[in-house]
């Protein structure tokens, strides 16, 4: 195991992970490993799979898209269903593990190498039916209606997310799809369009491919503008997840310009190095992309260049204070704050296993399975004090403001107006 040093440095160099060693310690050796019970073991192939999508469902036509207002009542109307009214039930539930967003790891394979990126192993396989419809169930039974796709690269297997997006969507679910858009055809935009998807969340790092971001504009640029066009047709959202890191600060402005010039909105996040061991990550060492002490006065301005961008009508998912908070992140000086994983969120990784969030995914700690949850306020509670010195993932940091003061309906109903974030591995919630 690599040694595990303080979060003082939290953004690579000298220092992989960015939580106290013990906390590391009863994360990844538990005494008690995670099992996997037979009802979703990946060889149980007698519980029920999802249905065939019915494709066109044809309540959408060629050429009549929605008006602005139709679009964004659509959108008005499924915010309310999905995130304000489940939020509201939420806190009528104290202690109760009740979802307010659900992070569906359908794979954890990819088909490019960000250099950052942990959130990928080419050996994993991916999610069976089986445990989609098992966790979409179970879920919905608990009171979540928010479902986010999450990978490695989710459309790796673009008909099963057809069939997910579908099979949610029918059960009221708001369904978002991070991708870094390699393999977003317009024959798959169309298909999962017309499932119901409510937003594609569209990871991009650069504006031309570099080494060590392969997630450019360049490599995908008639999907985005495919992806664009037809946001009127289907009534999903788009948004860009851009990864702030050591070598693309110019893109992050140019891609920014972008995003506005089509009318889409961005989010951010500050590299970061993994959370916790990673044995199958590759570039832990000498990684170009990592942000340097150097780097710091440079972020701070352009952070400083975004806010004023934000508060002049940039749409963005990322609120001011969240950005402000990203200058403290990269030197390592957050205070621990209330975060609501594992309460609020979860993720549900291939195999059926649960973990509060996307940083723990490679945990063995027990949380529990689909149906069978073992989520301890108590030690979440613990551990929290530890990794959120070293974290700021938005949804959590917004769901920990709003526990206090209402805001998530607010901010819930300002991003699925301008797209919301989450993304393929840079980073998802
Ligand atoms: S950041 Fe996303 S696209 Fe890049 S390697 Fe990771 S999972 Fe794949
Ligand atoms: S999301 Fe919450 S529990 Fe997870 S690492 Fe961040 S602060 Fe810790």
């Amino acid at each position: 195991m690599a040694e595990v040093q303080d979060s003082s440095q939290n953004t690579g160099g000298s220092t992989p992970f960015r939580i106290d060693i013990q906390v590391h310690d009863l994360l990844m050796n538990p005494a008690q490993k995670q099992a996997i019970p037979p009802s979703l073991a990946p060889k149980d192939d007698t519980a029920p799979g999802l249905p065939v999508p019915v494709y066109p469902q044809g309540q959408y036509v060629d050429g009549q898209e929605m008006t602005l207002r139709e679009y964004q009542n659509l959108n008005t109307k499924r915010t309310l269903k999905a995130w304000a009214w489940p939020f509201v039930k939420s806190r009528f539930h104290g202690d109760e593990l009740r979802p307010i967003i659900t992070y569906l790891f359908t794979e954890f394979k990819c088909n490019v190498d960000c250099h950052y990126c942990w959130s990928f192993n080419n050996a994993v396989k991916g999610m069976t039916e089986q445990t989609a419809r098992a966790s979409i169930d179970w879920i919905h039974s608990i009171g979540g209606r928010v479902l986010a796709l999450m990978g490695g690269e989710p459309l790796l297997r673009p008909d099963f997310v057809h069939k997910i997006t579908y099979y949610a969507a029918k059960k009221g679910y708001y369904v978002y799809l991070p991708t870094n858009g390699r393999l977003m055809r317009p024959e798959v935009i169309d298909r999962i369009g017309d499932a119901g998807v409510g937003i594609f969340n569209l990871a991009i790092d650069a504006v031309e491919e570099k080494p060590g971001l392969p997630k450019a504009l360049n490599r995908i640029r008639p999907y985005f503008e495919y992806l664009v066009k037809n946001q009127h047709k289907y009534g999903y959202a788009v948004m860009v997840n851009i990864n702030i890191t050591h070598i693309n600060m110019a893109d992050v402005r140019e891609l920014t310009e972008i995003a506005r010039d089509h009318g889409v909105a961005t989010d951010y996040h500050i590299n970061e190095a993994p959370m916790l061991e990673q044995s199958h990550f590759r570039h832990l060492e000498d990684n170009s992309t990592y942000l340097t002490p150097d780097d710091f006065p440079k972020v701070d301005a352009l952070l400083d260049e975004l806010m004023e961008k934000n508060t002049h009508g940039y749409k963005m998912a990322n609120p001011v204070q969240h950005m402000r908070k990203m200058k403290l992140l990269m030197r390592g000086k957050i205070e621990p704050w209330s975060c609501r994983a594992g309460q609020n969120n979860l993720i549900i990784r291939t195999d059926g296993t649960l973990a509060p969030c996307f940083p723990m995914y490679s945990a063995t700690y027990d949380w529990g399975t689909v149906g069978h949850h073992k989520f301890d306020v108590k030690q979440l509670t613990e551990m929290k004090k530890s990794c959120s010195t070293g974290c700021l993932s938005t949804c959590n940091f917004i769901l920990s403001h709003a526990y206090d003061t209402g805001r998530v309906i607010k901010w819930g109903v300002r991003q699925a107006m301008h797209g919301f974030r989450g993304a393929t591995g840079s980073f998802a919630d």
